[in-house]
């Protein structure tokens, strides 16, 4: 495996061109037709074409109303053909590890579980800067490169309820493409892990070894989501500091309530660099979809999640077309004025301004 010098899965590369699909002449029909239908975006997407895949996803990144229509017609056609995959959510500090964890777990479930593997993210920071934590790098190089991975980075366009849903949309799609395993990566700096955790089946978190300090940084909130725990970096001198580090988590999360789904979250180290511990952690996804599964709440927890995103969508539609009634703009910041003066209480303002929505 090529190594960059300084040991990163975070490298700057000159773009990995798209291996080939099942069938070269209608990906390549496909890819150069300059208007695509719903039918031809169905098709090219479940004979597992790449290119139309990406072309797909980049309808649903789009903010055109013309590409949204469309976009949504492809999920919902690719929705039956979707589902049959592990989503599994990734997360922790930049730093810990993530990009040089997937490249190393990716690997390893392309090459000894036979799996097609796709790599998303949701990218909090990429909205507000520029750049963005995840980078416009181009990571995980040796991954990119498998005929079997495909790697999207996060969607940076709009609120992060807008990223997310954008994210589980493509995860969608990458199903219907026959992707079986949906790594979703995720920054630990707030609130993206509760957006990640409700579209994914095993939400994974990643932790440095010296974890004593380390925990402190990581709400409790993050904690008690996680269905798998990880240490990281264990390797070299950090060996025994991991393993200590470990038996303080585990010690830590036994004071939490216990998971009502009988599930007890394991606590395991590994080395991303070294390739250590890494087949571990796949068992353990293994074993958490049979128990979820003989208990009944695998299905019951994407049906849960699917009605909250219901609910998501449409508190975020309401707000939207609220924000953008010309009455409701017109009184706003007078209202609010009034409110901040004791003028007013919030409540008769909210009312006032609803009655003009609602008018
Ligand atoms: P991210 O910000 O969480 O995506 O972290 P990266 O994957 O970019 O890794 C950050 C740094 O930690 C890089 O210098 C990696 O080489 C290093 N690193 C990642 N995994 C390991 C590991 O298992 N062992 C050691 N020793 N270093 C690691």
């Amino acid at each position: 495996m090529k190594k960059s010098p300084k040991k990163t899965a975070l490298s700057i590369q000159p773009g990995v061109g798209d291996t080939p699909t099942i069938n070269p002449t209608l990906q390549n029909n496909l890819a150069r037709a300059t208007k695509l239908s719903v039918d031809d975006y169905v098709t090219g997407i479940t004979a597992g074409n790449r290119a139309v895949l990406s072309r797909a996803i980049t309808l649903i990144e789009s903010t055109l109303t013309e590409h949204q229509h469309m976009a949504e017609a492809v999920i919902n056609a690719c929705l039956p053909f979707s589902g049959k995959s592990i989503r599994v959510g990734i997360t922790g500090i930049p730093g810990v590890g993530k990009s040089t964890f997937i490249e190393s777990f990716g690997m390893h479930l392309i090459s000894a579980a036979q799996k097609k593997v796709a790599v998303l993210a949701v990218d909090p920071s990429s909205q507000k800067t520029k750049g963005s934590i995840m980078g416009d790098k181009t990571r995980m190089e040796t991954l990119a490169q498998q005929e079997n991975a495909f790697i999207r980075p996060s969607p940076s366009a709009g609120s992060l309820g807008g990223v997310a849903r954008k994210t589980r949309e493509t995860a969608i799609l990458c199903e219907a493409a026959g992707f079986d395993v949906i790594l979703i990566e995720t920054v630990g700096v707030g609130q993206s892990e509760t957006a990640v955790n409700s579209m994914v089946d095993y939400f994974m978190l990643l932790l440095l070894p010296g974890a004593g300090d380390e925990l402190q940084g990581i709400k409790r909130g993050i904690m008690e989501m996680a269905d798998g725990i990880v240490i990281n970096k264990a390797d070299g001198d950090n060996l025994k500091r991991a393993e200590i580090a470990a038996a303080d988590v585990r010690r830590a999360i036994q004071l939490f309530p216990a998971d009502p789904r009988g599930w007890q979250v394991p606590v395991n180290t590994c080395s991303s660099l070294e390739h250590n511990g890494i087949d571990t952690l796949w068992l353990n996804i293994e074993r958490f979809y049979r128990h979820m599964q003989i208990k009944g709440h695998f299905d019951a927890t994407r049906q849960e999640q699917a009605a909250w995103w219901l609910r998501e969508s449409i508190t975020e539609a309401l707000l939207q077309a609220f924000h953008s009634n010309k009455a409701v703009a017109a009184r706003y910041a007078e209202l609010e004025a009034d409110i901040k003066a004791h003028r007013l209480s919030p409540f008769t303002a909210s009312r006032e301004l609803l009655s003009l929505f609602l008018k």
